[in-house]
């Protein structure tokens, strides 16, 4: 169908389905490890810390490490007490910088107060540095030089790819512009060819912005943001927002940052949430690492 042909009152938007295409990429990754353990005698090694113990945190970082393992990688968890200091921190990724075994480096953030994210991720080595957003991968990236890339944009970026191949001339309007989701994809999005804009908080209407997209993409954290006259008929739609909301019976769900029953009967595709981008986080993280591995071992990131 294309963007703008009118819909029938029963639309429903395909749905993107992220789960399913993060596991085939993990499987994928799984077996190219193996290919290329089998070239180089080297086995791809992830090391993660998290400093202090927020329990969100360590969820994600338990989870890093149990999908590196089964992607045939090497984890090495570093769980730090809250008094770390910024110079123990450093050391440690010092050490972690000049360890062969470890070909990526990751820092979960936020990190607790006194420590500066900002030094703390520079210092990570730029090719292990598989969150991709220390000074030297973001540069790259803002000039179109091959590097590390946020897992997250890349994650949607991979999805986009997948359902809509060629992406030349297309509007892409990515509501949010931190460096982690929104900056980083606007910058992928134009290396595609698509025409972008970058919404924020302070754009006046991004309502009106938003249904020039053939493309939206929506990273801003705000629950249910985005409704269904924000969208083009047939857009694609991609929900990377992700907030816990707790229901009347004490259970809690997972919400996106676009009203998904609103937008199913106008998107042509969209990702739910759960079940979207969250899970092609964790396995573009893996992609990195192995990418990173390529680097360090042959000097080529393929
Ligand atoms: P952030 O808070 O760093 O940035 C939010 C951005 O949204 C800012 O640029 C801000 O200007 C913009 N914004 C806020 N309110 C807005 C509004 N009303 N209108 C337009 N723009 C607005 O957040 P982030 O780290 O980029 O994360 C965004 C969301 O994505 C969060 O829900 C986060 O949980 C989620 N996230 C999901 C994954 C995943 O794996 N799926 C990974 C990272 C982040």
């Amino acid at each position: 169908m294309s963007a703008s042909s009118p819909l029938s009152s029963d639309h429903q938007a395909s749905l993107i389905d992220g789960k399913g295409f993060a596991a085939s990429l993990r499987a994928q990754i799984r077996d190219d490890v193996r290919t290329f353990h089998d070239q180089y005698g080297v086995t791809p090694g992830l090391a993660v810390i998290l400093v202090g113990n927020d329990p969100a945190s360590e969820v994600y970082v338990r989870n890093k490490a149990i999908q590196t393992h089964h992607a045939g990688m090497r984890s090495f968890m570093h769980m730090l007490p809250e008094t770390t200091s910024e110079t123990e921190l450093l050391a440690l990724i010092e050490r972690l910088n000049n360890d062969p075994e470890i070909h990526g480096i990751l820092v979960q953030l936020p990190l607790p107060k006194g420590l500066d994210a900002r030094r703390v991720t520079n210092a990570i080595r730029p090719e292990k540095d598989v969150d991709g957003l220390g000074e030297t991968n973001a540069g790259r990236l803002a000039i179109g030089l091959p590097g590390l890339v946020p897992c997250t944009p890349l994650g949607c970026l991979l999805l986009l790819k997948d359902q809509l191949g060629d992406m030349h001339g297309q509007h892409a309007v990515v509501i949010g512009a931190s460096n982690l989701v929104g900056k980083p994809l606007a910058l992928l999005l134009l290396a595609e060819g698509c025409t972008v804009s970058i919404a924020h908080i302070h754009t006046r209407d991004t309502a009106a912005l938003a249904r020039q997209a053939d493309i939206l993409v929506v990273a801003t954290g705000v629950r249910e943001l985005v409704r269904g006259d924000w969208i083009k008929p047939g857009a694609t739609v991609i929900d990377v927002g992700i907030t816990r909301v707790t229901l009347e019976n004490g259970k809690t769900r997972l919400v996106g940052d676009v009203v998904f029953n609103e937008a199913v009967k106008v998107a042509g595709r969209i990702t739910p949430v759960p079940g979207g981008v969250g899970p092609m986080t964790i396995a573009c993280l893996l992609k990195n690492t192995l990418t990173a591995a390529r680097l360090l071992v042959t000097g080529k990131p393929e």
